[in-house]
């Protein structure tokens, strides 16, 4: 590839930013891209313009949503929520099929230490108010058996530990460390299906 050639260099540079992508891969890519014009750059491009514009994080349950459109979350009739890290340990729970309910998006885990005054934009609060205000029958927590998974998952578990609410957590088939999002459908779907109560 031609060196030089700014607009390709700073190409590179952002795919490169994706994640399991390194500069190689990226090269790869943009050059897949500028050898296809007009099946990938030109709609890949409108695309992108698209999400850019339409698409945001909703601000109570950190769900994807088109800024068109009430976010799924609005609707109060559900009573259970599923609280995971991010959306990919979501789709990860939806392929299992074993889950159809709502889910809250917490946007990371809250650090091992030091929890209880930074919660780091994590939406810890609005995870309390929709239990408060839909009258929620059970939290289930489907985070990382990580040690910042254990913290948050305890943290939450506290917290809510004043609202008449059944607590439950996924099935210790998850071994120490797993991350939701790269556990395979079938351990996924037996720790969802034999999750345990909290006390
Ligand atoms: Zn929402």
């Amino acid at each position: 590839m031609q060196k030089n050639i700014p607009e390709v260099e700073e190409l590179i540079k952002l795919i490169s930013k994706l994640p399991g992508l390194g500069p190689k891969s990226a090269k790869r890519i943009v050059l897949k891209l500028i050898n296809n014009r007009e099946e990938l750059v030109k709609p890949l491009a409108s695309k992108l313009a698209q999400v850019y514009k339409n698409i945001l994080r909703c601000k109570i349950c950190g769900n994807l949503k088109s800024i068109n459109s009430n976010c799924t979350c609005s609707n109060n009739n559900y009573d259970q929520i599923c609280v995971v890290e991010n959306i990919a340990d979501m789709w990860a729970i939806e392929s299992t099929g074993i889950y159809k309910g709502h889910f809250h998006i917490l946007g990371g885990t809250l650090p091992s230490f030091e929890h209880k005054n930074n919660k780091n934009g994590l939406l810890v609060d609005s995870l309390l108010n929709r239990v408060k205000k839909n009258s929620v029958k059970e939290v289930i927590f489907a985070l990382s058996t990580t040690t910042e998974g254990a913290t948050t998952t305890h943290y939450l578990q506290d917290s809510l530990k004043d609202i008449e609410v059944k607590t439950t957590k996924l099935a210790q088939g998850m071994s120490v460390g797993s991350e939701v999002e790269f556990l395979d459908d079938g351990t996924l779907f037996s720790a969802f299906k034999n999750r345990t109560k909290l006390d």
